[in-house]
């Protein structure tokens, strides 16, 4: 095992992470940047390195900082989290160089399932079905006539694309063209990669995702699904839930083995997630994979109770999974609590936290890194908390969080939780009526009222 792990992340997966770390024994060394000095993982970590000024770009994607502060802590390995270099196949290459382990898949798995293009070729190789599309879009007159074939509303998606970002609807031929080469141009800046493909637009369809984890020795192991379909306009997760509510054992098991399938084509190792959307017909068909840990984790290991970020340590370490069989327990749902204000198109605010009472009691976890006091910096995701409860059943797992979201109090800043307080509620989200349209209607409907 590992004996010192450098974190290059911050915020509520760099708390995790350090944790983690703690639990097996392992000694941890923080980066933080000049913005996080009094940032709650600098102060956890055993050494902590400033590594630059507040923007990601010279702090925590400055790789040779980085690098250079896993040579000068003797750090054995390096947890990227997610987000910032977490799916930097390039990053991962110079880890490798170095002799440092980077905690995730080898940097040629990150680099093709990274390209969400070549990801899909790699699922219809391996027998998984994806959203019929058109896989390279060079020219406008390809577009227009992939378009027209597949039939309109198409999206126009970013080959590099993530977090939401770099996803267009069309629903007319003009509007494709308008869009296609100002899609290209965003994407080339946000991803430093401007190739695009098309996918059918899918109406009304739940985003079901495969929890994945994979040693070096070539097992493979599904921990069930999770269902992230609460997502805002900009394709961003609010809930998420596992298991999977009304998702039939049958439908269940199919989507799991599609996901084992194709790790097991691309030689997949350490833990990672397989995304899929349902259409109303019960079909399913795979977008992309995360090859990361994810920001939804904890419902899995509630329900599990398997510690994910341990695995994918010890996965890195080289040790076999050791779990051979996953039993399910109960049900557990997650809120995300971000610095966004709802009623202003979910834009992120900052400030310092002037009050905060955080929720506990039985059957409720909270992953974060905010103090009352912490001022949240404008520079970096806005998520502040994540609210996790468990319970028998969905109906208990619903009311501790019904409670868990009254007990909780924060000033200071503008936050999702009274839009959390409200989506509880909702008949149809208690019902597990859900899709990704659930929320932006939901939106829809409040404003008209
Ligand atoms: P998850 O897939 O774990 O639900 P999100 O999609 O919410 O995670 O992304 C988690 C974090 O990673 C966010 O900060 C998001 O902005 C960032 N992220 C994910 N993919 C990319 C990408 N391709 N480029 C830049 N940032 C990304
Ligand atoms: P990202 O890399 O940003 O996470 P994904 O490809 O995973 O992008 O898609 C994010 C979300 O966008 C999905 O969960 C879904 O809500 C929506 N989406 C993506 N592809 C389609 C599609 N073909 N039809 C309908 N919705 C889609
Ligand atoms: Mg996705």
């Amino acid at each position: 095992m590992f004996r010192k792990i450098l974190v290059a992340n911050r915020g509520e997966i760099a708390v995790r992470v350090i944790r983690a770390c703690q639990e097996l024994g392992i000694r941890t060394v923080a980066v933080y940047s000049e913005a996080d000095r009094d940032a709650a993982h600098t102060h956890l970590a055993d050494e902590a390195i400033c590594i630059g000024p507040p923007p990601a770009k010279d702090s925590y994607l400055n790789v040779a900082n980085i690098i250079a502060a896993a040579i000068v802590t003797g750090s054995e390995a390096i947890h990227p989290g997610y987000g910032f270099l977490s799916e930097d196949s390039r990053f991962a290459e110079i880890c490798q160089h170095y002799r440092i382990k980077f905690i995730g898949p080898k940097p040629e798995t990150i680099r093709a399932m990274g390209d969400k293009v070549q990801a899909r070729q790699l699922a219809v190789k391996a027998g998984v079905p994806v959203i019929p599309g058109r896989d390279h879009i060079q020219s406008e007159r390809e577009a227009t006539a992939a378009a027209a074939e597949l039939g309109y509303p198409v999206l126009i998606k970013a080959a590099a694309g993530g977090g939401g970002r770099g996803i267009r609807i069309v629903h007319s031929e003009t509007e494709l063209i308008r869009n296609l080469s100002l899609a290209r141009s965003e994407s080339e800046a946000a991803f430093g990669n401007g190739a695009l493909y098309l996918e059918k637009y899918l109406e009304e369809p739940r985003h079901i995702e495969i929890q994945i984890l994979a040693d070096e020795h070539g097992n493979i192991l599904a921990l069930g699904e999770r269902e992230c379909s609460v997502q805002n306009v900009r394709h961003q997760k609010l809930i998420e839930e596992a298991p999977a509510p009304g998702l039939t054992p049958q439908a269940r098991e199919r989507i799991a083995r599609s996901a084992m399938r194709l790790c097991a084509a691309v030689g997949y190792t350490s833990a990672g997630t397989c995304e899929f959307l349902v259409s109303r017909d019960g079909h399913f068909y795979f977008i992309e994979m995360n090859t990361r840990i994810q920001v939804e984790h904890p419902v899995t290991e509630m329900v599990t109770g398997i510690d994910l970020i341990k695995e994918q340590i010890r996965l890195a370490a080289g040790e076999r999974l050791s779990i051979r069989q996953v039993e399910m327990r109960g049900h557990s749902l997650e809120c995300r609590l971000t610095a966004e204000d709802p009623d202003r198109n979910f834009a992120p605010d900052s400030g310092t936290i002037t009050r905060l009472r955080l929720p506990a009691g039985p059957g409720v976890r909270v992953d974060t890194h905010i103090y009352e006091g912490y001022w949240v910096p404008p520079f970096y995701d806005p998520l502040l908390a994540k609210i996790i409860t468990h319970g028998r059943d969905r109906n208990e797992a619903i009311a501790r969080m019904r409670r868990a979201l009254r007990e909780f109090v924060i000033e200071g800043v503008k936050t999702t939780l009274p839009l959390h307080q409200r989506l509880l509620e909702h008949t149809r989200f208690v019902k597990g009526d859900l899709s990704t349209a659930f929320l932006p209607r939901f939106l829809a409907e409040e404003y008209q009222g």
